[in-house]
């Protein structure tokens, strides 16, 4: 029983305790011990009798963990580190649990916790300011903090099979398995599922079964663990320096220290790759192999080389041709359903008296008491073992009736997928936390740095708190749509939402496919929690006799792969172009392009030369596949009127050659310093009335142009237009500007706000500028196309700006302009983007939607309605 009376203030009508904490796993006894230490009254409700969690309740044969025992422990007691030796380099569950019931006993924590005791119920009391607990013993418990530390993989997933309490023989669930030992000598055994638990327990069972038949609806990708005695490497890159180690663990991605690959996988030869996979797949650690390449887990052609590879490791393996081929996954990419690691579980195939059904080809039909009918044969058994997974993340969380303010029921609130902020809180539900809760790297992450950092991020703030003499906390809506959004937008730059996975929701029928865990990092995700702190504990709103207050706001609002680029560029510390003299500025940018991703392949590429305003201009023409003539579009690059050439947008020109099934013609125009004001106007001009008059020889179908340029690109395709309308010609089929520069006023809202920090910068925009016109000339709608007395009369336009780009707002007025002059005139802003994301083809994966509306925007321009043959 829960004492009464126990809270730190023991006011009237205070609550019996300061906190609850559901769950006595990992994280239950962390934030037990922390929060006592802290002097916070607490109590642990847990449903099992003992401490472990998941280690408690998944006993099945072969139960282990997969990340190696020395990373997953936990580091808060540097004691343990050396009084606790792992036996094994993934320890068993029997280990792991007893290291867990050591950690409870030396710290006295089962004093603190109700066991065999199921929260059922949490009521929000306003008028109170106090959580109601409701538990299945019938007892209320009144805390101030609730915390859910209920586990990610704790909920075993309802079965969905047609008569499955039918069955008359042994039934097992992995995650529920039985204290007794279990003996399935000569028995026939079936088990369904292969996850990561049937991976581990198939070869063990096989050992024993008379028959083994495994029932396989999705096959997963698994590799050999080698487990074996505690890697000696690791152990002296631990020993050496146990604390540096642990910082590591929590500054790295997933929570276990590790080298970052820097080379993509497409990059390198075939052979230099399978060196690589070979490596990692000897390795037996089971992030090796997503950590090969910086593109595995967001490039399906780079992540396909991986999946063959491991394939090709299946069928070495499985002699008989079918089985394997069964077993070979095919409809998800690596690492996009949790990979697994085993010990012999491929091998276990080979055995004459196991067996492997393939559900996709004859899927069950219904339980029945002997055993199994698949739809076409019956099969008597006597014992099946359901391996059937959990409803992860969310399920155990609202599987409690959880009622916050206003009676809103939490299972409402999160129906169509987990609305939360940091993983940590969701609003409309003061004082109840989520350790490792959906929005958070969790499960997609060495647990144990997950759940350390949450606990402590916790603590300190109920400290902060009781500091501050603050009663509740709960996130703003603003901060938690940000945090969703932010969390969906980084795993829309990843393949994780393209696979049926538990991470998406996609086992269980009817949960919202939402993508649940936070894929950015371990490192990432702990410095934005810190950054929240430091800024006020941002996106949070305080209440209590220390007064009502709320630092309101989103976090992270740019793209995260801008972020990533961002942080690139600083780690490499490139230097402003703008300290450079020009030539030297010039050197750096054909360097760092020689790094970008190629862009897609194109039917033909051809460089030549064509009459500019005062001599050749230099070209580079993009085929599309198939037969022509197509359309043409005359492109422009950036570059300020300073940098670049006819190659310099490259991979973006490839892009939109594709999406729009256009001819891209890329000109190259005479540079500032050396020419400046107008001569690249007029060079651009020169070359759309070149290509205009020789579309035919081009390939080209007569009439149907239009222009495109990027930055001052769009600056000289936008004047183009203004240049062709003036001089009756050529008719120019529609104008797309990306973030083009159409103004010479530096002192718009999107200067001020976007001026440093986000790659283009607003000394930079000004350094082109001088170097391109002297002021009087900037004025001219030739150099500031916004500035012409009148813009009636031009091409259809699609103008593009982006959110965190110093020119966003002149590009924004340009096309508000053009409407207002009757021109059919679309804007499109990207939220989140930069001054540099639509031309970063394969790098700034999170533009890849903006490219394909232009592709759009084109292919409407002439005429057409065909899809694009590109992947968004
Ligand atoms: C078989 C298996 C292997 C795994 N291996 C790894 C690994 O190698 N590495 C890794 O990082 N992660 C692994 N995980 C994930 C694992 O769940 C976490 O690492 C970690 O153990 C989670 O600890 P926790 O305290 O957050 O939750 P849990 O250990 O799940 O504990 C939650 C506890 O809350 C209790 N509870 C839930 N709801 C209620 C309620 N309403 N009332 C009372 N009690 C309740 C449950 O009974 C449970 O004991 C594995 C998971 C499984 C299932």
């Amino acid at each position: 029983m829960v004492t009464r009376n126990e809270s730190a203030t023991g006011a009237p009508g205070a609550p019996d305790i300061d906190v609850v904490v559901v769950g006595a796993g990992f994280a239950g006894l962390y934030l037990l011990y922390r929060l006592r230490g802290l002097g916070f009254p607490t109590k642990v409700i847990e449903s099992a009798d003992d401490v472990g969690g998941t280690w408690y309740w998944n006993r099945y044969p072969g139960a282990r963990c997969d990340i190696e025992s020395i990373d997953y422990s936990y580091s808060f007691d540097p004691e343990l580190e050396t009084e606790w030796q792992w036996s094994e380099r993934y320890a068993t569950q029997p280990e792991i649990l007893r290291y867990l019931g050591h950690v409870a006993d030396k710290h006295a924590l089962r004093r603190d916790i109700e066991f065999s005791t199921r929260v059922e119920a949490a009521r929000w009391d306003g008028g109170a300011s106090l959580w109601r607990l409701r538990t299945d013993r019938g007892d209320e418990i009144r805390c101030r903090f609730y915390v859910m530390a209920s586990g990610c993989l704790s909920l075993p997933k309802a079965l969905d099979i047609e008569g499955a309490d039918r069955f008359a023989g042994e039934a097992y669930y992995t995650s529920r398995w039985p204290h007794r030992s279990v003996d399935f000598s000569g028995k026939r055994v079936a088990v369904i599922g292969t996850g990561s638990s049937a991976i581990q327990s198939i070869p063990i069972i096989a050992q024993q079964a008379a028959e083994l038949t495994v029932f396989q609806r999705t096959p997963n990708f698994s590799r050999p663990a080698k487990n074996g005695p505690v890697s000696a490497a690791k152990k002296a890159a631990f020993d050496a320096n146990p604390r540096a180690y642990r910082e590591a663990a929590r500054m790295s991605g997933a929570g276990v220290p590790r080298e970052v690959p820097m080379v993509r996988a497409l990059q390198v030869s075939a052979a230099e790759r399978l060196a690589k996979y070979e490596e990692a797949y000897e390795s037996g650690d089971l992030l090796a192999l997503s950590g090969t390449f910086t593109d595995i887990g967001a490039n399906p052609e780079a992540n396909e080389t991986v999946c063959e590879f491991l394939r090709g490791k299946i069928r070495s393996i499985v002699r008989d041709p079918e089985t394997a081929e069964a077993l070979c996954p095919k409809n998800h990419f690596y690492g996009t359903k949790r990979p697994c690691i085993d010990t012999n579980y491929f091998e276990t195939f080979n055995l004459p008296h196991v067996r492997l059904v393939d559900l996709r080809k004859d899927p069950i039909r219904t339980i029945t008491e002997k055993g199994i009918d698949t739809a076409s044969r019956s099969f008597e058994f006597d014992a099946i073992v359901f391996a059937t997974g959990f409803d992860a993340m969310t399920g155990a969380i609202v599987a409690v009736d959880i009622e916050g303010r206003d009676g809103v029921a939490l299972a409402r609130k999160w129906a169509d997928g987990p609305k939360q902020y940091l993983g940590l809180m969701t609003s409309g539900f003061p004082n109840f936390f989520t350790i490792t809760g959906p929005g958070s790297p969790s499960v997609l992450s060495n647990m144990v740095v997950s759940i350390e950092q949450h606990v402590d991020w916790v603590s300190a703030c109920l400290v902060h708190m009781r500091e501050q003499h603050l009663t509740t906390i709960e996130p703003t809506p603003t901060a938690e749509v940000g945090w969703v959004q932010h969390v969906n937008d980084f795993a829309d730059i990843t393949l994780f939402p393209r696979a049926n996975s538990w991470y998406m929701g996609a086992n269980v029928p009817g949960k919202a496919r939402v993508f649940l865990p936070y894929v950015g990092g371990v490192d990432r995700y702990r410095k934005t929690c810190a950054e929240v702190v430091s800024r006020g504990y941002l996106g949070f709103a305080f209440d209590g006799p220390g007064g009502a207050r709320c630092s309101d706001g989103v976090i992270r609002r740019v793209q995260p792969d801008v972020a990533i680029v961002l942080e690139a560029i600083e780690e490499l510390g490139v230097p402003a172009l703008d300290t450079l003299s020009v030539e030297n500025a010039r050197a750096l940018t054909v360097v760092m392009a020689a790094e970008r991703p190629p862009g897609p392949q194109v039917g033909e590429v051809v460089d030549a030369a064509l009459p500019g305003a005062a001599g050749p201009l230099a070209y580079r023409l993009y085929r599309p596949t198939g037969a022509g003539p197509h359309p043409i579009v005359v492109y422009f690059h950036g570059g300020g009127w300073v940098l670049g050439g006819r190659d310099s947008d490259d991979p973006f020109c490839r892009d939109l050659c594709v999406r729009s099934g256009a001819i891209l013609v890329s000109v190259d125009s005479r540079h500032a310093p050396e020419s400046r004001f107008p001569a690249a106007v007029d060079d651009g001009f020169a070359a759309v009335r070149w290509i205009a008059a020789h579309a035919e020889a081009l390939g080209g179908r007569p009439g149907q142009l239009a222009v495109c340029g990027w930055s001052a690109g769009g600056n000289i395709a936008a004047v183009v237009c203004q240049l062709a309308r003036d001089a009756g010609g050529p008719r120019i089929a529609g104008q797309v500007l990306v973030t083009p520069v159409t103004d010479c006023d530096l002192t718009r809202e999107s200067y001020v706000a976007n001026g440093e920090g986000y790659g283009l910068t607003a000394s930079l925009t000004r350094w082109f500028w001088d170097h391109y016109a002297d002021p009087a000339d900037r004025r001219r709608p030739k150099a500031s196309p916004l500035r012409a007395a009148d813009l009636s009369n031009l091409p259809p336009a699609l103008v593009v700006t982006c959110e965190f780009d110093p020119l966003r707002d002149e590009g924004a007025a340009y096309a508000a302009a053009l409407a207002a002059a009757g021109v059919d005139a679309r804007h499109l802003p990207c939220r989140g983007q930069m001054h540099t994301s639509l031309p970063s083809v394969d790098v700034i994966r999170s533009a890849a939607a903006a490219r394909a509306e232009i592709g759009t925007a084109l292919r409407r321009f002439f005429g057409v309605s065909t899809p694009a043959a590109i992947e968004s």
